[in-house]
């Protein structure tokens, strides 16, 4: 498959034929409301055990220092039987577990949520350390400065590199590659500078929200001074057939705790389980470092669908063997036990996994198809294909982040006679990405928001290293397994 570079941006070619959508609330709270109700239960049912295993440890909490004393026990109410029993000894609460499901949600800037865990305890009137932990988070809280919305900047990948030798085997594919793409190695170092410099995952979701008449209103990012948001995303998680062979992971799937992880396909055949690609690299990361992430986000996967989406070949066009092209015949006639159902089953195993995690998906178009240069009628007739064959599978979402960046209009607010805008806009979609160099982009209007993004791959390392300098030293980051000098666009 050719590489075909628009505009300055760099987007993996696809260039396909043509699908339905809807709009998708995140539901990133889910996670934290679920991990509550488990720790509220599981301290419950200690108390209804009368355990007493859980002496006080020494508990600390960010920015409150305090240390834990003896809390009263609660009564255990005796079974009802004749037998006398000995008078229950004292239970302490135990509060540990409560404490650290809050300060789970502090430690990423959650101090609402933190504090209302708190104070929603029953135990919380009679308990000192609850109070004082919350006194402790309103005093996070207020130290918190709201970040200027239009200097939040975006930054986007595509499938990882994880084999370089294998990408850059000096096949037809390897310029492009080169260019657009950027190796695990290199994205493992650009992350953690980020985290070092205090950047923090946000998602446009934070950044802008509609309201109940269905306008668009500013959100409010609040961090402690310092940290700096940021919006990640990564495009074309499909694991194109056309990548087969050249280094990448084949797919995304479960492991045995269900955590999302890549599958890679070595040279005999065998499969490895592993972070071979940025989803599990992110969640990695987050689970070492929860700060990373604002309130549980993670990042944003701008999904096509005409090869299927993560590695599962789920368009309905696998199942009625209509209009494929060659690489994709080629696999079904290696895959005699192709099971579509069970394709599309695992896909959305995976995708639940991982909007649980704190990943939205976009639409990419189904076919990657160039908003510019396309009509309406055929953005249409494309968006009805995302949504017969890609929504059903990541859920609705109200968000497009443009293939080749290829933007429906110029930087001027979209019109409202723009006859693009206005079927997107019909559709339920309100967030809007392009691709632009600047360091950030923001457009928020009563109808939409809109950012650009910046590309981080081997033609911005190589070109423009000075480009990178608020993120991270290119130059120290620029892998050297990559050929130079990077072809030109
Ligand atoms: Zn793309």
């Amino acid at each position: 498959m050719e590489f075909n570079h628009e505009n300055i941006m760099s987007e993996v070619p696809a260039e396909k034929g043509l699908a339905e959508k809807g709009s998708e609330k995140h539901k990133f709270t889910r996670k934290a409301f679920r991990a509550a109700v488990l720790g509220a239960a599981s301290a419950g049912l200690m108390l209804l055990c009368g355990c007493q295993l859980l002496p006080f440890a020494d508990q600390r909490l960010p920015g409150n220092g305090r240390t834990s004393e003896r809390v009263r026990a609660m009564d255990v109410t005796p079974p009802a039987t004749p037998t006398p029993i000995p008078t229950p000894t004292p239970t302490p609460f135990p509060l540990q577990p409560y404490l650290d499901q809050a300060g789970a949600m502090a430690l990423q800037y959650d101090y609402d949520g933190a504090m209302s865990y708190l104070e929603g305890l029953p135990e919380y009137l009679e308990t000192q350390e609850l109070q004082d932990a919350v006194r402790g988070y309103e005093a996070l809280k207020a130290s918190c400065v709201e970040y200027p919305l239009e200097q939040i900047t975006h930054i986007f990948f595509h499938t990882l590199i994880y084999d370089t030798s294998k990408a850059f085997d000096g096949d037809e594919d390897e310029a492009g590659y080169n260019q657009v793409m950027t190796t695990v190695d290199e994205f493992n170092q650009i992350i953690q500078s980020m985290y070092e410099r205090g950047y923090v995952m946000v998602s446009p979701h934070d950044m802008a929200y509609v309201d109940a008449n269905g306008t668009m209103q500013r959100g409010h990012i609040l961090l402690p001074p310092g940290k700096i948001p940021f919006v990640l995303s990564q495009d074309d998680v499909s694991y194109y057939h056309y990548m087969d062979g050249d280094g990448f992971a084949s797919r995304l799937v479960l492991d045995e705790n269900g955590q999302v992880k890549c599958e890679y396909i070595e040279d005999d055949g065998s499969v490895s389980v592993g972070n071979y690609d940025m989803v599990p690299l992110i969640d990695e990361f987050v689970r070492r470092h929860p700060d990373f992430s604002y309130r549980g986000r993670k990042g944003i996967l701008a999904m096509t669908g005409y090869n299927g989406v993560l590695g599962y070949r789920t368009d309905i066009t696998y199942k009625t063997r209509e209009e494929l092209d060659q690489l994709q015949v080629d696999y079904l006639d290696a895959h005699p036990d192709f099971n579509f159902d069970q394709e599309v089953a695992e896909a959305t195993r995976v995708a639940d996994a991982m909007k649980a995690e704190g990943w939205e998906f976009a639409s990419h178009t189904w076919g990657h198809l160039n908003a510019t240069d396309r009509s309406a009628e055929t953005l249409k007739e494309d968006n009805e294909r995302w949504e017969a064959n890609v929504a059903p599978i990541l859920g609705r979402t109200d968000m497009i982040i443009f293939a080749f960046g290829a933007d429906i209009g110029n930087w001027e607010p979209y019109a409202e006679t723009n006859p693009k805008y206005a079927y997107f806009k019909s559709r339920g979609y309100h967030y809007f990405c392009n691709v632009d160099s600047n360091q950030y982009w923001v457009q928020l209007t009563d109808g939409y928001f809109r950012q650009g993004r910046r590309n981080l791959d081997g033609y911005r390392l190589y070109y423009n290293p000075e480009a990178c300098s608020d993120l991270f030293d290119a130059t120290a980051v620029f892998d050297r397994s990559r050929p130079v000098p990077v072809p030109e666009m």
